[in-house]
């Protein structure tokens, strides 16, 4: 058993702490970040914190060429008393451990990661903002850092944790969407990467992503990569959408990836006896329930947003204006319960808070 215990290298020039009003996504980031090394035959080794700095790589690592790489994204709240907590990180562990998986990359032991995050976190607990809506971004991620040029698992990995302070994803409270319908380009498909969190996959949507934007939509709605007709996530969030007082959500089918915030959702409609099922939706289902003004609500879910709302979907030249641009009772909901669950304004009935100490 090789030694875990995390040896700390603290920085000497610590930086400025950004202003809350000035917080972007993902621009800034902290004095300190978590790196561990893996070798084959003597995995995973070394576990370290020392001041934010650049990885140095043979320009030849497999990463670079193949993307043998994998990330998640949760994050750290403070509550207005001063507790540090993550919102049910070990779903994200485990998440890290499939994308592992189906990229070849060796499994890492959930504690230890999560260990090493908490300690990261602990570490850098000044730097989660305190301000309304603001969190600590945590970006743990996994590159193969083998120098060769065959296409072949990596032998030798490092494992990263990285922090950024994030603003409020809404800064005038939540507000609702243009989405536009993606009909040419496919996010995934069945047997593909889509289930996994791998760089490849957020690579590739960019193109499309690019087009809309020119548009004026912020998204685009991918279908299936088959038929191009059913309804899989909205840009890299999933998707819901309430249709005569039900809450529909398309099942996990190999290519959508498993949210938290999804799982959280589906657990707290269940909760408040609202009528929810993750089953196939075609986009035909979706217009037809729009002509008949039965759809009620559509949003998008995952960790940044929390809750996305969908005030305008553009489907073959057709504008669909759902709940006339207005967030929904349901996606309202659903969003103050589960910011209130994390900044510890509500009651948290699941267990799903983990304090930082
Ligand atoms: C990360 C991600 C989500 C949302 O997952 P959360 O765990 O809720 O943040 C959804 N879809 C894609 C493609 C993602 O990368």
């Amino acid at each position: 058993m090789v030694d875990q215990t995390v040896n700390v290298t603290l920085t000497e020039d610590t930086k400025q702490k950004p202003v809350a009003e000035q917080l972007e996504f993902g621009r800034v980031f902290t004095d300190h970040m978590f790196i561990m090394d893996y070798i084959e035959g003597k995995g995973w080794h070394n576990p370290r914190i020392v001041p934010y700095q650049p990885v140095t790589l043979d320009p030849a690592a497999i990463v670079f060429h193949y993307g043998q790489t994998v990330f998640e994204g949760l994050k750290a709240y403070v509550t207005k008393d001063g507790e540090a907590r993550l919102f049910r990180p070990e779903k994200n562990m485990q998440r890290l451990n499939r994308s592992n998986e189906r990229m070849c990359i060796p499994h890492l032991d959930e504690d230890v990661a999560l260990n090493a995050i908490k300690q990261l976190v602990s570490l850098e607990r000044d730097w989660i903002p305190t301000a309304p809506g603001t969190s600590l971004y945590i970006r743990p991620f996994i590159i193969s850092t083998e120098s060769y040029l065959g296409v072949a698992p990596s032998k030798t990995y490092q494992f990263l944790v990285i922090l950024s302070p994030v603003g409020a994803y809404y800064k005038e409270g939540i507000n609702p969407v243009k989405i536009a319908v993606e009909d040419e380009f496919v996010r995934a498909v069945k047997g593909g990467t889509g289930e996994a969190k791998t760089a490849g996959n957020y690579a590739s949507s960019l193109k499309a992503q690019e087009l809309v934007s020119d548009k004026g939509y912020a998204q685009v709605l991918w279908l299936d990569g088959l038929e191009k007709k059913y309804i899989e996530e909205v840009g890299s969030m999933n998707v819901f959408f309430k249709i005569n007082g039900e809450v529909v959500t398309p099942a996990l089918n190999g290519s959508i990836l498993e949210g938290v915030t999804r799982n959280s959702v589906i657990r707290l409609l269940n909760h408040w006896d609202i009528p929810v099922a993750e089953r196939k939706i075609s986009m035909e289902e979706v217009y037809e329930a729009y002509e008949k003004g039965l759809l009620e609500e559509a949003f998008g879910a995952g960790t940044a947003a929390v809750i996305s709302p969908i005030g305008e979907l553009s489907w073959k030249g057709e504008q669909l204006i759902i709940n006339d641009r207005v967030t929904g009772s349901v996606s309202k909901r659903l969003y103050d319960t589960l910011t209130g669950i994390q900044y510890g304004t509500e009651e948290d009935p699941f267990g799903w808070i983990e304090k930082v100490k």
